[in-house]
């Protein structure tokens, strides 16, 4: 089965992702990572249809979509 994945440590809270997502699948969570950015999380995973917009549009590679 496909999956997201987000590197929360990798994420600097850019927000391109939520941007491009077509299915509101990603948020802006309210907690911080190491470095000081508030990383994207998802939500509404039901509707993603592994588009691969976010992990195409990524600068900083933090998004996955991997096979589980
Ligand atoms: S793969 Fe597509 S639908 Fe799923 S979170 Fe990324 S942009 Fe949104
Ligand atoms: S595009 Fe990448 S770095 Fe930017 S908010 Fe999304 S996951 Fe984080």
């Amino acid at each position: 089965m496909k999956k997201v994945k987000i590197n929360s440590e990798k994420c600097k809270g850019c927000l391109l992702c939520i941007s491009v997502c077509p299915n509101n699948c990603l948020k802006v969570s309210d907690k911080i990572n190491k470095s000081g950015h508030k990383y994207v999380e998802l939500i509404n995973e039901e509707k993603c249809k592994f588009c691969s917009f976010c992990f195409i549009m990524c600068p900083d590679v933090a998004i996955e979509i991997v096979e589980e």
